[in-house]
């Protein structure tokens, strides 16, 4: 099925882990903006210096550069049939950059999925991860101050959204199949009334 989908949740609601059961329910390709600039910074070329300066503390890296990335990403073969972009957009001037390049491509966004979690639990589950998988990014006063940016420069986005209606919001607390289900549900429910 063709489906072009935003995620978006705070940091630790589980979109990584939900992506991959939404992109295995849709057969499209999973997109995320902050894995493809950790793979660029495990890889020491410059696109990965410049993004970790900005992502280590927590900070976005600057639009020209995330908006230009996921052109070129949203232009290779697989992401043709549909995508689910997984951290991007994260503020209104991406929204408007993503509106652009979907409209340049025919093409336009079919619905956003809003993962919602409590404040004190998704801190608990980034300092779990952080034990686990040691990313630079996870501790706990950077985990704070981009929880404070998701506030602030992110949120809107989903006013924006829900005026657009294309939002579908779903509780991102629970087991991993648990939230999957809901999840699968709810964007079905969704598709289909369209
Ligand atoms: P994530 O894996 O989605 O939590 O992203 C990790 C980090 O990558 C973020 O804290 C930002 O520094 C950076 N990043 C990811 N997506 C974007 C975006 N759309 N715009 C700017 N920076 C981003």
């Amino acid at each position: 099925m063709s489906v072009r989908m935003v995620l978006v949740g705070p940091p630790g609601a589980g979109k990584g882990t939900q992506a991959e059961a939404v992109t295995r329910k849709f057969g499209v390709p999973a997109v995320s903006t902050g894995a493809i600039f950790r793979a660029h910074t495990e890889a020491g070329d410059e696109l990965g210096r410049l993004a970790d300066s900005f992502t280590s503390r927590g900070e976005l890296v600057p639009d020209e550069v995330t908006d230009r990335m996921v052109e070129a990403r949203l232009d290779q073969p697989d992401a043709a049939g549909g995508f689910l972009l997984d951290g991007y957009p994260r503020n209104l001037h991406q929204v408007a950059s993503l509106d652009a390049m979907l409209a340049r491509r025919g093409t336009a966004l079919d619905v956003v999925l809003e993962i919602t979690a409590d404040e004190e639990a998704v801190v608990g589950r980034l300092l779990g991860r952080a034990a686990q998988e040691g990313r630079k990014d996870d501790t706990e006063k950077v985990i704070r101050h981009r929880i404070a940016l998701y506030h602030e420069t992110t949120e809107p986005l989903i006013a924006e959204y829900r005026s657009r209606g294309v939002l579908v919001s779903v509780d991102g607390i629970g087991g991993i199949d648990e939230v999957a289900s809901r999840v699968c549900d709810a964007l079905d429910a969704y598709l289909e009334s369209r």
